[in-house]
């Protein structure tokens, strides 16, 4: 497979889960891909060693490191803004300090990301974020900050499409419904739950959203932009 063959690929959060998968994927494809990480060293380090790609230590939450480290990639093919967290829970005890910890790693870093990876992406650039389907609907209590965070990537990849467009970059969002990786194990507590509100009752598979996500980063989809692609087993429907 050689769909990915030389492009400068940079993959934001890559160390485990769905990030990790993405960074499999691209380079599979023949790219040459970088990817960071926060605080996952041993996991970086491995699939570093596995695939070829470069492991970087940046905190998204850290935004001149955030934008030195993508400056430093030279002329970007694609940026795939994968790294985020979930807090979950009562909205009248959770801390405010985590809330606002959460918003800077999944809303102030891509919009951040995105501009900068821009600056000097090379035309018919990919700008892809993950997003959630969570972005469009909240089924269940707990998940009011979560969801806002995702619901603010939309407005920027809309806009954002519209800034870019005269450089045939495009930019998208790819809204994962629940994903088997540390942040909801298909063994968790919550799968059951979770599954109730799926039209196909199971986990979707790191794999099939980095396949997904490799599509609209391909060379077919040059005309796919300001759009949300959902990949949800039915849960917003
Ligand atoms: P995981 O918690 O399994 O992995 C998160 C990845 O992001 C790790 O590689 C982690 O690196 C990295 N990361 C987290 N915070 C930072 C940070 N501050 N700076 C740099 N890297 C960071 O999560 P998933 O793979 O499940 O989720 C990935 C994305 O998909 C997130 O944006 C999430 O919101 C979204 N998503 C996930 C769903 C799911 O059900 N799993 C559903 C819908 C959307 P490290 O360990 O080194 O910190």
């Amino acid at each position: 497979m050689s769909d990915f063959y030389n492009k400068n690929v940079l993959v934001l959060g890559g160390s485990r889960g769905i990030g990790a998968a993405i960074v499999r994927r691209f380079a599979k494809g023949g790219g040459k891909v970088a990817f960071t990480y926060a605080g996952s060293k041993d996991a970086a380090e491995a699939l570093a060693s596995e695939t070829g790609a470069e492991a970087i230590r940046t905190d998204s939450a850290d935004r001149d490191a955030l934008i030195d480290t993508i400056a430093g990639r030279g002329a970007l093919d694609v940026i795939v803004i994968n790294a985020g967290t979930a807090l979950l829970g009562d909205p009248l005890t959770l801390e405010a300090d985590a809330i606002d910890r959460m918003i800077a790693i999944n809303v102030n870093a891509p919009y951040h990301a995105a501009v900068e990876a821009a600056r000097r992406m090379n035309e018919g650039g990919r700008i892809i974020v993950i997003g959630s389907v969570n972005g469009d609907t909240m089924p269940f209590a707990g998940g009011a900050a979560y969801a806002l965070t995702k619901s603010a990537v939309q407005g920027m990849v809309r806009g954002l499409a519209r800034d870019f467009g005269d450089r045939r970059i495009t930019v998208n969002a790819v809204q994962p419904g629940p994903v088997d990786t540390d942040m909801n194990p298909a063994d968790g507590p919550m799968a059951d739950f979770m599954h109730s509100f799926m039209a196909i009752k199971r986990h979707i598979h790191a794999d099939e959203v980095a396949e997904f996500t490799a599509y609209i980063a391909g060379p077919n989809a040059a005309m796919i932009t300001g759009a949300m692609h959902t990949i949800d087993g039915g849960m917003g429907t």
